[in-house]
C-alpha cells in the first residue's frame, strides 16, 4: 500500500478501508497545526495507478468492504470529476460499497454546487469529517483557518441539503486564555444551527515547530490552562441543543468523555464539573508536555 508520512483519520474510521488518494493539506497554514510537516510537499494527488494499485492489494485481503476512507487532510477539495473517477475506481474493486469518507475543509465546499453534491452523494459520498476547530470568528481569524463561521453555516447547510453527513472536529483551547468559554459558547451558536453527526474534540497541543509557538514567544497568545480547557469543553457540551454524538477521543485529550446529546448531557457536565473542582493544574499540564506526538 502506498501511505506517505503519518496517516490521519478519524477515531470513528477505524474500521474503513484507509486508501491514500492525496497526501498533505491544501491549506497548510493553520498557525498550530503541524500535522503534515513530515511531509516534503504541501499537497498532492496520488497517482491513480498507485490508487489503483493499492485497491487491488487490498481487494486479495479483503473482499467485501462497505465503507472506504480516502486519506489526506482534505482529499474532498479535489474536483467533483476527480472525486467521480476515485469513486469509480473503487466500484470496480468493490462492487458493493456502501460510502466513501474522508477529510474536508470548509473552503472544499465552497467551490461545489448543490448539484454537485448531490451528485458526489449519488457516488457514494458521505460522512465528511471537517476539522472546524471552533465557530470563534476571532479564533478562526488569529489561526489563519481561512473561513469564518458564516462559511461554516452556509456549506454545511449545503451539504443538509445534499443529503451529504457531516462530522465535526472541535479544537478545545483554540480561542486562547481567558476567551475559552466564549469560544465554546460561540461555537454552540454556529454548531446548533447544523446537524454534525458526531462532534469530536481533540486538546491543542502545541509543538515548538508550529507558528503558535513563536505567537506565544512573541507575547501575542497566551494558551488556556488545562483546567480552563476542561471548563471550555463543559460549557461547549452545557449550550449543545442538537441531538449529536459527542466525544473526545485521541491522545490529546486528558480525560475522555462519550455520550449522545441531549440525552447523556447532564451526566457528560455533571462528571466534568466534578473533576475540575478536584483536579491538579499541575498534573494535567505534565501529562501535554510530555505528549511527544499527538
Ligand atoms: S489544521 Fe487541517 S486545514 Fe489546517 S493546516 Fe492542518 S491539516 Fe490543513
Amino acid at each position: 500500500m502506498h501511505y506517505t508520512g503519518t496517516i490521519w483519520r478519524p477515531p470513528y474510521e477505524a474500521y474503513s478501508l484507509l486508501i491514500q488518494v492525496t497526501a498533505g493539506c491544501t491549506h497548510h497554514s493553520c498557525k498550530f497545526c503541524t500535522l503534515y510537516e513530515d511531509l516534503p510537499f504541501k499537497f498532492r494527488m496520488s497517482p491513480l495507478t498507485e490508487v489503483e494499485e493499492d485497491l487491488g492489494e487490498a481487494s486479495r485481503f479483503y473482499k467485501k468492504v462497505p465503507r472506504i476512507f480516502f486519506t489526506g487532510a482534505n482529499p474532498f477539495a479535489l474536483s467533483v470529476d476527480k472525486l467521480k473517477t476515485l469513486a469509480k475506481m473503487v466500484k470496480q474493486y468493490y462492487s458493493t460499497y456502501e460510502t466513501i469518507g474522508c477529510f474536508g475543509r470548509i473552503t472544499d465546499v465552497s467551490n461545489k454546487t448543490v448539484d454537485d453534491l448531490k451528485e458526489l452523494r449519488q457516488f457514494g459520498y458521505d460522512g465528511i469529517t471537517f476539522g472546524i476547530e471552533t465557530g470563534d470568528d476571532e479564533a478562526l481569524a488569529f489561526m489563519n483557518k481561512g473561513y469564518q463561521s458564516q462559511d461554516i453555516i452556509e456549506q454545511c447547510k449545503k451539504l443538509d441539503e445534499a443529503n451529504i453527513s457531516y462530522n465535526f472536529f472541535y479544537l478545545t483551547g483554540i480561542s486562547g486564555s481567558g476567551r475559552g468559554e466564549i469560544g465554546a459558547r460561540e461555537t454552540a451558536k454556529i454548531f446548533n444551527q447544523l446537524n454534525p453527526k458526531i462532534i469530536d474534540a481533540s486538546m491543542l497541543t502545541i509543538y515548538k515547530s508550529s507558528e503558535l509557538y513563536q505567537e506565544i514567544k512573541a507575547g501575542n497568545w497566551k494558551e488556556e490552562s488545562e483546567i480552563e480547557k476542561l471548563i471550555e469543553l463543559k460549557t461547549l457540551i452545557e449550550n449543545l441543543t442538537i441531538p449529536t454524538r459527542f466525544a473526545t477521543d485521541g491522545a490529546s485529550n486528558l480525560i475522555q468523555v462519550r455520550g449522545n446529546l441531549p440525552t447523556d448531557k447532564e451526566k457528560l457536565v455533571k462528571y466534568l464539573e466534578e473533576l475540575i473542582s478536584t483536579v491538579d493544574e499541575k498534573v494535567l499540564r505534565e501529562y501535554r508536555v510530555n505528549l511527544r506526538h499527538l
